[in-house]
């Protein structure tokens, strides 16, 4: 049995690890020249992308950016899963708040921008405290801009000058101050059985997700019904098959859709360790036809990214509950080099934990442990 991932970054990684114990052989395609490789020893593979394509069961993503060409060609073999259209959807701002208004699905207040000369009339509709989109290929904070004070206005206008927004427009965005950010992981299966694993809280640094927390604490039925009953809007109107992320802002009760991951998504890393079965393991059970593994919470996890660092002394391996995933990457600024899942009995143990893990990781990375730890120990 045997996928082939669009991407060879760390999701086809773990996909490929996933994979393995279910004798589902992982290959990935880099898209940036169509080479096929081993995604976990990165080694290139001699064989074309056409012939893997005819070889493989089933073919998935593990990022929404996938040069066009190379997705139609692949959408030609029937084996894509999700669909183009749910991959598209997840890869242009636009398309997504158009599916999330045509589902009547709150998301933020926004105004679509082709001319910067027209930025002026967003602001007096939304206000000056803006974050302004690119409609495509942003990740991670990327191709993202904020504005705070008007006055600022013309020296951000001077920059996006530079941009074609004809060809890529700008989702200009109300900067909204939530209580906090969670997101929904669940999977649906090619019979359209979902299962959902709980709401993760997840903090935010520099517009890059730093910290997940696994079930989010203080959530009720009632917001778990919501969060559960857009996924399901979404998921069944893509008819989506694999994991599907939903990113969420929480204001008091409300859930309003940031945006959506159609894949396995950093804020779902937790479920190696924190449930039954792992994202990873589900999005591949899923794509090839099988079963869905149970999503059941094994443990409370702290999901910790390793970002812009080297590798360092792996001494925080001491630290019961305390999981390193470190993906071999060169590091570069801002990169995500690896995750710990932290696992405890309950949400005082895991901010100990998390208070321990800080002894043993050079802090300046890690801006958002110290006060989590703190809030979970109150908890
Ligand atoms: P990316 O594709 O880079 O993840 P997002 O749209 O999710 O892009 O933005 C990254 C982060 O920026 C969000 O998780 C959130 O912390 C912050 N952010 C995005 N949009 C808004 C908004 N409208 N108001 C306030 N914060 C926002
Ligand atoms: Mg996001």
């Amino acid at each position: 049995m045997s996928i082939l991932v669009l991407g060879s970054g760390q999701l086809a990684r773990m996909m490929a690890l996933a994979g393995y114990p279910l004798g589902i052989s992982v290959q990935a395609a880099d898209v940036a020249d169509n080479k096929i490789v081993d995604p976990v020893s990165k080694q290139i593979i001699n064989n074309s992308l056409e012939r893997m394509i005819e070889e493989v069961n089933a073919i998935t993503v593990e990022f929404e950016h996938i040069p066009e060409d190379l997705l139609e060609l692949v959408h030609g073999s029937g084996k894509l899963r999700p669909s183009v259209e749910a991959i598209l959807t997840g890869a242009d701002r636009l398309r997504e708040k158009k599916l999330l208004g045509k589902l009547d699905i709150a998301n933020c207040p926004f105004e679509i921008v082709t001319d910067i000369e027209k930025l002026d009339a967003a602001v007096d509709k939304l206000g000056e405290k803006l974050i302004i989109k690119s409609s495509r290929d942003g990740y991670d904070g990327y191709g993202q801009w904020r504005l705070h004070n008007i006055k600022d206005l013309p020296e951000l206008k001077q920059n996006l000058a530079k941009l074609d927004l004809n060809k890529v427009p700008l989702v200009v965005e109300k900067m909204l101050s939530f209580d906090r950010e969670l997101s929904l992981v669940a999977v649906r299966s090619s019979e359209g059985d979902i299962a959902y694993y709980p709401l993760a809280e997840n903090l935010h640094y520099q517009g890059q997700l730093h910290v997940s927390i696994a079930p989010a604490p203080k959530v009720d039925e009632a917001l778990n019904q919501q969060a559960q009953s857009i996924f399901n809007k979404l998921a069944e109107s893509l008819d989506y098959v694999g994991v599907l992320a939903v990113e969420f802002f929480q204001i008091g009760e409300q859930l309003l859709v940031n945006e959506i991951a159609p894949r396995v998504h950093n804020s779902g890393h937790w479920t190696m360790q924190g449930a039954d079965t792992c994202q990873f393991e589900n999005h591949l059970r899923a794509v090839r036809g099988l079963p869905l593994g149970s999503t059941k919470v094994t443990s409370p996890t702290a999901m910790i990214n390793i970002i812009g660092c080297k590798a360092f002394a792996r001494d925080m391996l001491s630290i019961p509950g305390c999981h390193l995933h470190w993906y071999g990457k060169t590091p570069r600024e801002k990169r995500k080099m690896g995750h710990f899942n932290l696992c405890a009995d309950n949400y005082v143990e895991l901010g100990k934990t998390i208070q321990a893990l800080i002894n043993y990781v050079p802090t300046e990375h890690f801006p958002m442990l110290k006060d989590e730890a703190a809030r979970l120990i109150k908890l």
